[in-house]
């Protein structure tokens, strides 16, 4: 058995898998937004109820978190959560007396499409997140890519090309990682209710912009067309840096339906002529995928 965490601004998803990484069983409980103490105990209480479920006093247990881990100082950067410039990884390992696996919640999703989800098969697989936030992890041959900051595919705080906000005369506004002009400030959800404020004057959330483009509104057509061209002039820049054989979309806005098409016909026209276009899909997963990920960094911990 193994014991996976997702441990977001909101809850804490506790999930008991199999060693075929089967879902058996899930406990949510509210994350509290009290004092660092608060939001450990709360985890540490997901991990004792982990332990219990599997019957398993030394369960190896994984954690995907909302934020970095620092390699070197081991500390936390986390925006949303009670653990900034915490020691999270080494407090809850000392707590539960063994190593507990913590990692970036969109490493968790990218490693857990990479290993047998929608990229199995691939080389080099990008997971992009595209929900309340931007954010993407990459896995060479189903493993992650870390490097200096543990940071590779965070893309969601790259700025948007001058030419794509001339070209529609978009707002250039402050992004909550404290730069200007980021993608997240256009292409996530909120982002894209931006673009619909900017375009049409009315600002409606994305399933309505999503809805009004699929029922052939023209204003919301060309809303969304806009959306899916910054999308792909992300996915211009990932392609220059890592050069994915495959993109996989989770977060909300990856239940679009029929995403990955809409990106694979848009994209040719944003990518430097004669080069191949990645296999773009949505995750297999779905809202699970990260949790699953975490899963597979707890089996990472019985291996290793
Ligand atoms: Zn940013």
């Amino acid at each position: 058995m193994l014991g996976a965490i997702d441990l977001g601004g909101t809850k804490i998803e506790a999930c008991v898998f199999d060693p075929q990484l089967q879902a058996l069983q899930r406990q949510r409980r509210a994350t509290p937004h009290g004092s660092y103490a608060e939001l450990l105990d709360a985890i540490v209480q997901q991990c004792l109820w982990l332990q219990t479920q599997a019957g398993n006093a030394q369960l190896p247990i994984g954690i995907g978190i909302p934020g970095l881990i620092d390699r070197r100082s081991g500390l936390s950067t986390t925006a949303n959560l009670a653990a900034m410039g915490r020691p999270l990884q080494a407090d809850l390992s000392a707590r539960l007396g063994r190593h507990i696996a913590v990692e970036n919640d969109c490493k968790c999703f990218a490693l857990s499409e990479a290993q047998g989800g929608a990229g199995q098969g691939h080389g080099v697989v990008f997971g992009l997140i595209l929900g309340t936030g931007v954010g993407g992890g990459v896995c060479t041959q189903g493993e992650l890519m870390l490097h200096h900051n543990g940071l590779s595919g965070e893309v969601g705080h790259i700025a948007l090309p001058a030419q794509c906000v001339a070209q529609w005369g978009l707002p250039v506004i402050r992004c909550g990682c404290g730069r200007t002009g980021c993608y997240e400030t256009y292409v996530s959800g909120p982002g894209m209710t931006r673009l619909c404020k900017h375009l049409t004057g009315q600002a409606l959330s994305a399933p309505e912009i999503v809805q009004g483009n699929a029922h052939g509104d023209p204003l919301l057509q060309s809303v969304f067309g806009v959306w899916v061209s910054l999308l792909c002039e992300l996915l211009h820049t990932v392609q220059l840096v890592v050069d994915p054989d495959c993109v996989v979309f989770g977060g909300g806005l990856s239940r679009i339906p029929a995403l990955a098409e809409h990106v694979a016909r848009a994209f040719p026209s944003h990518q430097l002529s004669g080069l191949r276009a990645p296999h773009f899909t949505s995750a297999t997963f779905g809202d699970s995928s990260g949790v699953r990920g975490a899963a597979i960094l707890a089996q990472r911990l019985i291996s290793s």
